[in-house]
């Protein structure tokens, strides 16, 4: 049996939207990409995303999930639209984000704690050195690494490594977290320790998630809404999809539900017909040539 996280308090409090209708923490309008400016990328995507809301990416791998997230990271431009975070355009000042990719970006040279530090020295120029380290030891301690301290990324597992970027990502004390296929390189158990330790950070603090994965299962267990990205010819558009599956209950019920179970089943075929019909498009008009 896996054994979840313990509950412990954050270390740092995110307040509660005081507005009972829930602001856009996020709002992309007509983006459109292109990295060579011949092969297009994405087409024309809007997306509006809730604060506090789990929104998960879904897709075929090459259609421009992580592309978008960096875009909303403030990593990766774009040709045309814009993306608006907290009510200012991310072409106006750098977006205020915690991310976390999956291959965990540590620096090797620097212990689990000091590589936390280093990220909270961004934002806590008046905090002394104690009291960064005594910081970033409540985060590590908040996803079970009070161990591993003093350990080097060389020394720790890959669950190990990516648990320190998710307290680093945490730590920079922003609402919105970005995750890019975090999950993706662990074995089945620890990422479903992983996943509960999302869920648990859900249930104390109000982040808004943007997350990307393969793992359907993954993303219905997580997301209020899935963004699918289906690939075409003058790049890749999106559907939204509402999970309307309830959270809250024991994983494994909530797995062997009818609800989830129906959900599943709907949720890859569409994926799979918006994948076909983009291939039949490709051949319809390739056939034409
Ligand atoms: P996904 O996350 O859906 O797998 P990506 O956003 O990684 O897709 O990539 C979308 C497309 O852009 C792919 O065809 C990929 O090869 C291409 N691509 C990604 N990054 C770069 C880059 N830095 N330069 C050029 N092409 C890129």
């Amino acid at each position: 049996m896996v054994v979840l996280q313990r509950e412990v308090e954050l270390p740092i409090e995110i307040p509660e939207p005081t507005k009972r209708v829930r602001n856009n923490k996020i709002e992309a309008r007509g983006i459109d990409f292109s990295y060579d400016g011949t092969t297009k990328i994405l087409n024309n995507i809007d997306l509006d995303v809730k604060e506090g809301e789990f929104l998960v990416f879904m897709g075929p791998s090459g259609c421009g999930k992580s592309t978008f997230l960096r875009m909303i990271a403030g990593l990766e431009g774009f040709d045309n639209g814009d993306i608006i975070i907290n009510g200012t355009s991310v072409k106006e000042a750098h977006p205020d984000s915690g991310v976390v990719f999956q291959d965990y970006s540590l620096f090797p040279w620097l212990t689990a704690q000091a590589n936390v530090v280093l990220a909270l020295k961004q934002r806590n120029k008046t905090k002394s050195k104690k009291e960064l380290a005594q910081i970033a030891e409540d985060y590590l301690t908040l996803v079970n690494l009070g161990h591993a301290l003093k350990k080097y990324p060389g020394q720790m597992s890959g669950g190990m490594k990516q648990r320190a970027a998710i307290a680093r990502a945490l730590s920079y004390g922003s609402d919105l977290l970005l995750m890019d296929e975090p999950f993706g390189a662990l074995d089945p158990v620890t990422r479903i320790q992983l996943q509960d330790l999302i869920v648990q950070i859900r249930a104390q603090q109000n982040r808004t998630v943007v997350f990307v994965t393969h793992d359907v299962d993954e993303a219905i267990y997580l997301a209020d809404r899935i963004i699918i990205f289906a690939p075409g010819k003058n790049g890749a558009v999106t559907q939204s999809i509402e999970v309307p599956v309830k959270k809250g209950t024991n994983r494994q019920k909530l797995f062997e539900s009818f609800e989830f179970r129906s959900f599943r089943e709907s949720l890859l075929n569409e994926m799979n017909e918006q994948i076909l019909n983009s291939i039949k498009t490709e051949v319809s008009e390739g056939a034409g040539i």
